[in-house]
């Protein structure tokens, strides 16, 4: 059994909220070039030349990307020969993104769902857990921002509604978020497994890699075939009309209930913020 401390995952947690919220991913520079080209209003590629100017700036200075720095969502893959030594490893992540959004001067976002009443240190953090093989814990911190969030939701379809009818609701969905969440964007769909089930999915496909292929090449297809469709609605960068709604859509899928068809949809802003450690 190896020993891992609390206070390992304390200082890893909070130097990944911090990197998380200040340098964009490689995969989103690549993406915001490949969107500044695709893109065809003169508007449209001036915000987009903007959002990759932010994202240097907040590199280069090492300041938050966005002034919404987003709950921390930690997802966490711990081997089953792992030993966490000096506390839970509940109260070290959180411990973690207590010190992180302290030390970073990173917006506390977290509050009463009634009172609005700030908690202060941007905890509890949304953690989940996964048992795995092995002697290692990974940990992945993702902020998510509100606007982003918000334009999330989960659907229970009829089995016949088959791929028509996901295809139909993704692209709607896509359209009246308009320019709530930010675009370009990210839209990440869970397809199956049941209610929790799929929304999970959908957040989890957020965190692939922007421009990769999917593994599944039905699901490659599919991808495909929805990003030609929501860049056709013309909602544009920021929302001001144009070509590059989204940069990508990342779909994931499970199998479900032989009398459901859920379906969640996540969508990503262009702040698409999250880095891993493995310790
Ligand atoms: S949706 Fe994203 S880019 Fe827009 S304000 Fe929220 S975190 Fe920032």
């Amino acid at each position: 059994m190896r020993e891992i401390s609390v206070n390992d995952v304390v200082q890893t947690v909070s130097r990944l909220c911090i990197d998380a919220n200040y340098n964009l991913g490689a995969d989103m520079f690549r993406a915001l070039d490949l969107a500044a080209a695709a893109e065809e209003s003169p508007t449209g590629k001036d915000v987009i030349a903007q959002l990759k100017e932010n994202a240097e700036i907040a590199h280069n200075d090492q300041v938050p990307i966005c002034q919404d720095t987003g709950l921390a969502v930690i997802f966490v893959e711990i081997g089953q020969d792992v030993r966490i030594v000096g506390g839970t490893l509940d109260q070290a992540i959180n411990g973690g993104v207590r010190q992180g959004y302290a030390d970073g001067y990173l917006r506390k976002s977290a509050c009463h769902p009634f009172t609005r009443a700030n908690t202060g240190d941007n905890t509890p953090a949304i953690i989940h857990y996964r048992p795995v093989d092995g002697d290692t814990l990974k940990i992945i911190v993702a902020p998510k921002g509100g606007g982003s969030e918000n334009m999330s939701k989960v659907v229970m379809l009829k089995p016949a509604d088959g791929v028509a009818g996901i295809k139909s609701q993704v692209i709607e969905w896509v359209r009246q978020a308009g320019g709530n969440p930010c675009p370009p964007t990210i839209v990440g769909v869970g397809i199956g497994g049941n209610f929790e089930r799929s929304a999970m999915l959908a957040k989890e496909a957020l965190l692939r890699e922007v421009g990769s292929k999917n593994p599944d090449p039905e699901l490659q297809i599919l991808e495909d075939e929805l990003l030609e469709a929501v860049n056709s609605l013309g909602v544009g960068p920021q929302g001001l009309g144009g070509r590059v709604t989204s940069f990508a859509v990342h779909v994931k899928m499970l199998p479900c209930h032989i009398a459901s068809l859920p379906l969640a949809i996540n969508i990503q802003c262009h702040a698409a913020r999250h880095k891993e450690a493995i310790l």
